[in-house]
């Protein structure tokens, strides 16, 4: 076995062999495994045949919980096969100012509602979560939500 491709294998007996380290790859394979065309993914996850073709050539690197469950039901998986190789793309400021701003106003609320771990805007990892209390040029107390991921560089604060 190849040891420097162990680091996640947490069930074994889920993959029996190595399955490819892009969502694009593996779904391809692991629909061929299941000896499906992308017309009977389609039906089996209730997506269409474009968009099962536009994730196989890698046009769409990550999926909503709910999509992710279809998709991994019709495949016969485990959602965590197709969740390990997913790439978010990451919402940068230059990118797109006012959407980065709504995303971070959005994150800020949740927290500040008591939310202490959310998934990662930039990459769907565990993001820690914490209330910060201060107080503002008039001595009086203001709340700051503050968060970090553990796994990319993305901090609010
Ligand atoms: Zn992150």
């Amino acid at each position: 076995m190849n040891q420097k491709n162990n680091r996640k294998a947490k069930d074994p007996s889920d993959a029996p062999k190595e399955l490819p380290s892009t969502l694009s790859g593996r779904i391809a394979e692991l629909r061929e495994r299941k000896n499906l065309t992308i017309r009977d993914l389609a039906q089996d996850s209730r997506f269409t045949k474009e968009r099962i073709e536009d994730i196989e050539s890698g046009l769409e690197t990550w999926l909503s919980s709910t999509d992710r469950q279809l998709l991994a039901r019709a495949l016969a998986v485990d959602p965590y096969i197709i969740q390990e190789v997913e790439t978010r793309p990451r919402l940068e400021e230059s990118d797109d100012p006012v959407a980065y701003a709504a995303m971070l106003a959005d994150l800020s609320d949740s927290i500040l509602k008591g939310v202490k771990e959310q998934e990662c805007p930039q990459c769907g990892n565990t993001l820690r979560c914490r209330v910060q209390e201060g107080l503002d040029i008039d001595e009086q107390p203001i709340y700051l939500a503050k968060a970090f991921c553990q796994k990319c560089p993305f901090i609010l604060k």
